[in-house]
């Protein structure tokens, strides 16, 4: 399984430097919309002078913290050149925006092709797909670069014809210095290590429980610590409770589960390193007679629970807004509110309205650079509840 398996696909990469000369209308013809995050929307662009089709990420830059966190992506980017890591391949700063042009991955995200049904999805395979994500990521923390919001939708195709993958979003990534601890508070509840949650310092060995989340999620379907509200869930990861369940892991052989105890590991220091990872026996030693077909009707369901909790994570953000544009009061108090540690009954009301099934807030975000680093800087601020209100949603749609 190599980069080479696409055929025509090259791996092209160049070092950016961000042009605030020109438009990037002026060179782009701006397609569909492919994706919506956090910090911008995402479309599909073409490039005039060579009709080569890539991918733009806008991301507003209203306000000199949101034009640094965009900048630092790009400078993140240039450290990153490897096949398994998504490229930047040019930046354009605008007044209110920057747009990063990245390399097109048209084959979507990873566990959707999985579910297709022609597509093989058995535990050779699976390793191959980790074999690819621990490559970025060997290249990633051999630059110092922990990635930190590493999840299923963060692991793109290149093309619906390869099994070639690549890690995408360097939104949250940082550089880490010697002897200068990180602390963040940002994240996917599903998907963070235990020091996040207890707000300890970082390292690359975050990455790696997040890497195990994944690979458990790839066998089973099952996520490993998933709660019914986010409570839960984040309760579990600090208690690392988590175990193979019997039916969802019957099949599995000893040397994948072995491969994920590694490294769901509340110790970071007893993670496999991304290194130790690519040596481990599971992705050295395929077993050849584990090419049972496993299942993909967890995987589909887990798709679809992922989707119902970013639409309520839209909905709740919309409520806020609603709310906020309803009172001039409100959002003069709401600007200044990230120390703020709850939320107006209104706004309980609002989250409250919600259908049951869509769980409370659920990924946890900050402003970009505005973790505690060193000890020194202000701590990253979080405005939760009861039914998870966080401002930050807000600073993110505002
Ligand atoms: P979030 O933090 O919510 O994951 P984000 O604002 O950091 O989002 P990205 O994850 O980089 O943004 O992109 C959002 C979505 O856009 C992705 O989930 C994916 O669907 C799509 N996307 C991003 N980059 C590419 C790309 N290079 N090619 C194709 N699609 C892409
Ligand atoms: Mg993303």
């Amino acid at each position: 399984m190599s980069q080479a398996e696409g055929g025509e696909e090259t791996f092209e990469c160049c070092d950016v430097v961000v042009n605030s000369q020109e438009k990037v209308s002026d060179m782009y013809m701006q397609l569909e919309k492919l994706g919506e995050g956090k910090f911008g929307m995402v479309y599909r662009l073409q490039e005039k002078a060579t009709g080569k089709i890539r991918a733009g990420k806008y991301i507003r830059t209203r306000t000199a913290k949101e034009k640094r966190a965009a900048l630092a992506e790009v400078e993140l980017m240039n450290l990153l050149h490897h096949p398994c890591l998504v490229q930047c391949l040019a930046a354009f700063q605008g007044p209110t925006e920057l747009v990063m042009v990245m390399e097109y991955m048209a084959g979507g995200e990873l566990f959707e092709r999985i579910v297709d049904d022609d597509f093989e999805h058995t535990e050779p395979s699976s390793a191959q797909y980790m074999q690819q994500i621990l490559e970025g990521l060997q290249f990633m923390h051999g630059q110092a670069v922990v990635h930190l919001d590493l999840k299923p939708e963060n692991i793109l195709c290149v093309s619906p014809g390869s099994h070639w993958l690549k890690i995408i979003d360097f939104g949250l990534a940082r550089k880490l210095a010697p002897d200068t601890p990180v602390k963040v508070l940002h994240g996917t509840p599903e998907f963070m290590a235990p020091e996040v949650v207890t707000f300890e310092p970082v390292g690359f060995s975050t990455d790696m429980w997040s890497v195990g989340v994944i690979c458990y999620i790839l066998l089973s379907g099952e996520s490993p610590f998933q709660g019914d509200n986010d409570m839960e869930t984040l309760s579990n990861v600090t208690a690392a409770q988590w175990d193979f369940e019997e039916e969802t892991f019957s099949e599995i052989s000893q040397q994948a589960k072995d491969f994920i105890s590694q490294l769901l590991q509340k110790d970071p220091r007893c993670r496999l390193s991304s290194v130790q990872a690519l040596l481990h026996p599971w992705l050295q030693q395929p077993q050849p007679n584990s090419m049972k077909a496993l299942s993909k009707e967890r995987i589909k369901q887990f798709l679809t629970r992922r989707k119902w909790q970013k639409t309520g994570k839209a909905l709740l953000a919309l409520n806020r807004l609603m709310l906020l544009s309803q009172s001039p009061e409100r959002k003069e108090s709401g600007a200044q509110d990230e120390e703020d540690t709850g939320c107006s009954q209104a706004e309980d009301q609002a989250s409250g309205s919600l259908p049951q099934q869509i769980p409370s807030f659920s990924e946890l975000l900050t402003d970009r650079g505005e973790e505690e680093e060193g000890g020194s800087a202000a701590a990253a601020r979080e405005v939760e509840c009861q039914h998870g209100c966080a401002k930050p949603v807000l600073d993110h749609l505002e």
